[in-house]
């Protein structure tokens, strides 16, 4: 049987492939989950055609990194910072998390999925160290499964519980019961800690466990005060740095550790709102531009920041530019080069997908590749007329503006609707969820921050 063949026709084409290229006007050829073709004036007689006049059609967004089971928690620390009394390591990870059930735990994944497929994120990785039981790992995976996103699975040990005796044969369990194939939308990772927050010997032995099992590496470090110890050269001089590793935050890592990571090939996740909003210390983009590494971007917590990768291009680019026209009004020489508006697409999905694992399969329109495509309507309100359409992508479009979401092929998003979404059915899990969640927590609900 032949595959299903579908024909974006006459959008502004932003490939970001350089071999492919970018056109004013031109049409997309998906067939069956891949994309087959792009250019001007496609003729495809069988294919069902969407009209993309007046759309920049593009790669989905790359999200390298979040802890999505916090779905059901959104906006809860946005005046809260990351360390001390009352902040999030204290009340997400001590108080709330250890209180989520499985089915708390697909809850809040299926709220930020589902989220993230209406902001246009094709690809997530997904940082879930909500694995309590056996059965968290199937709720989350289920999650994964039937929201359509294409993701990284990033197993992760619960914070409160660490370390515990059963995880590293569930983790087993879980690869060999998802995993033995990579020829679907879900793939495979570990959520490390890092040896910031674990013992050296837990951090090593997970990073092998990981990479017995063949999966992607993620780690938190040079986050805040725990990033200041040297713990990551620690790792690196024991040989375990390797090209699998994706390190996230890395604001107070030392120049030395920085260089570490770029020399063993390791890929780079940074979170520039939560890290400016949170204190984990200065976004390090320069550091990592100025050895030759691009970032990816990543969203990280819903509890603190929105959920879609307008904020973050636009948080990078301007924090980038902020400091660099501050040097020369000091007088200095030789300051970088400042980051353009096609670096931050960039950023946000040919550089996640290299992140994630994934450049082989997505973040870019690449025939070949699987069709996981936004549309952005540029008639809105907002946009119109649009006179540069990645400037109109990176400075000025919305959540808003995504008309029609791919991905591997299948249309999640249309129009602007969320396609097979129950919003009666959505919110009534979400309510149950937090009313369950935060009673047994005994946290109460501070909507207007009036302690603090
Ligand atoms: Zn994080």
């Amino acid at each position: 049987m032949a595959s299903q063949r579908t024909l974006l026709k006459n959008g502004t084409v932003l490939s970001l492939d350089p071999k492919v290229g970018n056109f004013k006007q031109a049409d997309v050829l998906i067939e069956g989950s891949k994309i087959a073709a792009v250019g001007p004036n496609l003729s495809a007689a069988d294919a069902e055609v969407i009209d993309a006049s007046n759309m920049i059609v593009m790669p989905g967004f790359i999200d390298t990194h979040r802890h999505v089971w916090e779905g059901i928690l959104r906006n809860i620390g946005t005046d809260v910072p990351l360390e001390g009394p009352s902040a999030y390591l204290a009340v997400v990870l001590n108080v709330l998390a250890p209180v989520y059930r499985p089915e708390d735990a697909y809850a809040g994944d299926l709220v930020g999925l589902l989220g993230a497929i209406d902001a246009g994120i094709t690809t997530i990785l997904d940082w879930s160290h909500i694995q309590a039981t056996r059965e968290h790992a199937d709720a989350v995976i289920r999650a994964l499964q039937e929201s359509g996103m294409r993701a990284v699975f990033a197993y992760g040990y619960p914070w409160w519980k660490y370390p515990d005796e059963h995880q590293d044969d569930w983790i087993r369990d879980v690869a060999k019961q998802y995993f033995s194939s990579r020829d679907q939308l879900l793939t495979f990772g570990i959520a490390s800690p890092g040896p910031e927050f674990i013992p050296f010997e837990f951090a090593k032995a997970q990073w092998e466990l990981g990479r017995e099992l063949d999966a992607h590496i993620t780690v938190h470090v040079g986050v805040g005060t725990a990033g200041q110890h040297g713990k990551l050269a620690e790792m690196g001089k024991a040989g375990l740095l390797k090209d699998d590793t994706t390190y996230i935050h890395c604001t107070t890592l030392s120049d030395d550790e920085i260089q570490m990571i770029v020399d063993t090939g390791g890929t780079f996740s940074l979170a520039c709102p939560v890290e400016m909003m949170m204190g984990h210390g200065m976004p390090p983009t320069q550091r990592f531009l100025d050895r030759g590494l691009r970032p990816s971007l990543s969203i990280d917590v819903e509890t603190n920041v929105p959920n879609d990768m307008f904020t973050q291009m636009r948080s990078v680019i301007s924090l980038q530019h902020a400091l660099l026209f501050d040097q020369k009004l000091q007088g200095k020489d030789n300051v970088p080069t400042p980051l353009t508006t096609r670096d931050l697409l960039e950023f946000a999905t040919i550089e996640g997908a290299r992140a994630n694992g994934l450049a082989d399969k997505t973040g870019s329109l690449t025939p070949g590749k699987e069709a996981d495509i936004v549309m952005i309507r540029t008639d809105d309100i907002n946009l119109y007329p649009s006179n540069h359409a990645i400037g109109t992508v990176v400075s000025a479009a919305d959540v808003r503006n995504i008309d029609t979401v791919i991905i591997g092929g299948r249309v999640r998003k249309f129009r602007g609707r969320m396609a097979g979404v129950n919003m009666d059915n959505f919110r009534k899990m979400a309510d149950e969820s937090r009313a369950y969640l935060f009673t047994k927590a005994g946290y109460k609900l501070d909507i207007f921050s009036k302690s603090g």
